[in-house]
């Protein structure tokens, strides 16, 4: 396995199970040396990361995933190479954590309606470091027996028209944009294959984050097939944006994958990472790790 690059992960600050610094060190044992850690709404992890990624002669690339309400729907944009001291996306994501809180709520009060007490402090027992998410409810949910599994519990209980589903307002697409850029960072639009969005309304989507100042999208991450790397990185091609690749990596038994086993990306990208210092060392690697057979798979 050649050295590689993941710019997509998550830790127990947000609904990861390893701590920042286990993390860093399955991503070492798994062969990544530039890794950005993403938690959901959260830098928090962050220091810690970077003073684990020094001892392991690792490249950290400081990140966060950030929610938000486009056209009524959930979008999660990555931030990378941010600065987490930058006040509005300090504040920004401090807003958003508070409105994580009022949706718990909302999410235990659903679940009791249909018998399932106790919700909002059980989750809240695997929410100890950070914040609290769907998937700590599904934790609940699947540690007491009300459903088997995490996939069967999102089914379920957790997404919409389902007890314990809250409509939430998150922040503007242009709100997420402008802190991760006025911090210095490059927005990326997460696994876009995820919303289900039509062509109609990826293409205006991608026509509004690039105005606000996008500048990249995930074509290789966990949660795409290998046709949406294709997909993907055509669009990408079309908007002028770069491309990012990550694992979306959570922990065993709850990701989309394992850590150092995407794919390059197409040859038609330019990878979001182009001219940073932090990968340099990794380029040469890259253009030979690039054969076609990678895709046909
Ligand atoms: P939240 O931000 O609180 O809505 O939680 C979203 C998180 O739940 C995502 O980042 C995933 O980690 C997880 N998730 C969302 N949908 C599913 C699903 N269908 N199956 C498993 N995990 C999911
Ligand atoms: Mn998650
Ligand atoms: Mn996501
Ligand atoms: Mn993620």
């Amino acid at each position: 396995m050649s050295l590689s690059i993941d710019l997509h992960a998550h830790s127990n600050i947000s609904d990861g199970l390893l701590t920042p610094s286990a993390l860093v060190e399955h991503a070492f044992d798994r062969n990544i040396r530039v890794l950005a850690l993403t938690d959901h709404d959260d830098t928090s992890g962050l220091a810690i990361a970077e003073v684990e990624t020094n001892r392991l002669g690792m490249q950290l690339i400081k990140g966060v995933e950030i929610s938000v309400t486009w056209k009524k729907r959930t979008l999660h944009i990555v931030g990378l190479k941010i600065d987490p001291e930058y006040a509005p996306l300090k504040e920004g994501l401090a807003a958003i954590r508070a409105g994580r809180h009022i949706r718990a709520i909302g999410m235990a009060a659903g679940l009791d309606k249909v018998g399932i007490m106790g919700s909002l402090e059980g989750a809240y027992e695997y929410a100890q470091e950070g914040i609290i998410s769907r998937t700590h409810f599904a934790r609940f949910l699947v540690n007491t027996g009300v459903a088997k599994d995490n996939k069967a519990v999102f089914k379920n209980y957790l997404v919409k028209g389902k007890p314990g589903f809250f409509e939430h307002q998150w922040a503007s697409l242009e709100d997420a944009v402008s802190w991760i850029v006025g911090s210095g960072g490059v927005a990326v639009i997460a696994h876009p294959g995820r919303y289900d969005l039509g062509r109609t309304n990826m293409l205006l989507l991608l026509e509004e984050f690039r105005a606000v100042g996008g500048g990249a999208i995930e074509v290789v991450t966990g949660s795409h097939t290998p046709d949406q790397y294709v997909e993907f990185a055509k669009y990408a091609q079309l908007f002028g944006l770069k491309s990012s690749q990550g694992s979306d990596y959570h922990g065993k038994g709850i990701s989309f994958m394992e850590m150092g086993r995407l794919p390059a990306l197409p040859s038609n990208c330019v990878p979001v990472w182009q001219g940073w210092s932090e990968a340099e060392f990794l380029q040469s690697s890259f253009s030979e790790t690039q054969p076609q057979e990678t895709f046909a798979s």
